[in-house]
């Protein structure tokens, strides 16, 4: 076995590390793989044929409901709140007002809203159609599909962002080539991703909420990003590790209804109803994030590098 991002045959499989869907239940158990070389993290049996990967996002991946009536977009944000609450663990908090910009996995188009009232000329990528009705009322130029380059001029945007999207590609260096192709000369690619290198991968291991499996395939350290957007003709100009408070939350509950293989989540699975003891359980939880512990813990590890988010900036390099 080779590593996807640097090609080196040293791999070892991560602390014998075995993971299943936790959340949706899929059916299977899937071996996170290890590169001495670049750090990188990656499912070794990752699911590969086109036909399951539709199963796997159709049937057991939640489509919500969306209802357009509760659509906000993101608003601007400042102060100690926002710093606490780790706010800024959002690749599109990044994007400076007045640019052209293109959010890859849009969503409902919270961001979309949010670069349009900072004056951006704003598109997004979106594979849920829900997208759709949002993006008529609004007016916003969405492509609802894959992502693909040819849909744009080449050299367009100044931005491209991507909020925990990259880690779900089988293919991210090629992900990383076709941003290249449409970022103008010094643009920036703003990526979001989990950090399998910090405290929640060490401590939690096969348990930790971000080996998502099987739809988080890759997991970047900084030297695989590095590779990987040199690879694009991008260059890693900057990582910062800020994590959303609200994840070690979910880490706690996910920790105490953990469930079977091939079982869905009571907390993750929408569609699963909840007994008194499973509501207690994120009733107390709830109350517990309250005294702000997770939150300043959540600080204390993302000062040392330690926290469970990247957030990286590539840039393209001007060859003119
Ligand atoms: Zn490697």
């Amino acid at each position: 076995m080779k590593c996807p991002i640097c090609q080196s045959i040293n791999i070892s499989q991560r602390h014998q590390l075995t993971v299943f869907d936790d959340r949706y239940g899929y059916p299977g158990q899937f071996k996170i793989a290890f590169c001495s070389n670049c750090h990188h993290q990656f499912i070794a049996n990752p699911i590969s044929s086109s036909q399951e990967i539709i199963k796997l996002y159709s049937e057991y991946y939640p489509r919500s409901t969306f209802n357009i009536d509760k659509y906000k977009p993101h608003k601007e944000i400042k102060g100690i709140r926002a710093w606490l609450d780790g706010k800024y663990s959002s690749a599109f908090r990044w994007v400076p007002t007045d640019v052209t910009v293109l959010d890859i996995g849009c969503g409902f188009g919270e961001s979309l809203g949010y670069y349009q009232s900072r004056n951006c000329n704003a598109y997004g990528v979106e594979i849920d159609s829900n997208i759709t009705r949002v993006a008529e009322k609004f007016g916003y130029k969405v492509h609802v599909g894959l992502f693909d380059p040819t849909l744009y001029p080449d050299i367009f945007f100044d931005y491209v962002t991507m909020d925990q999207v990259i880690e779900h590609n089988v293919d991210p260096i090629q992900t990383l080539k076709n941003i290249g192709q449409i970022l103008q000369p010094n643009g920036i690619a703003i990526l979001s991703t989990p950090n399998p290198n910090g405290w929640g991968a060490r401590v939690f291991r096969s348990r930790w909420i971000n080996y998502h499996a099987p739809y988080h395939i890759h997991y970047f350290s900084r030297k695989s990003m590095q590779i990987a957007a040199t690879k694009a003709g991008l260059t890693l100009e900057k990582v910062k590790v800020i994590t959303n408070s609200e994840w070690l939350l979910y880490q706690w509950i996910h920790l105490i209804l953990f469930p079977k293989n091939g079982v869905s989540s009571v907390f993750w699975d929408h569609a699963r109803e909840k007994k008194f003891t499973h509501k207690l359980v994120i009733r107390i939880m709830g109350l517990f994030h309250k005294t702000k512990l997770n939150h300043l813990s959540t600080r204390f590890f993302d000062i040392f590098g330690l926290g469970d988010n990247y957030i990286f900036f590539l840039k393209k390099i001007d060859e003119s």
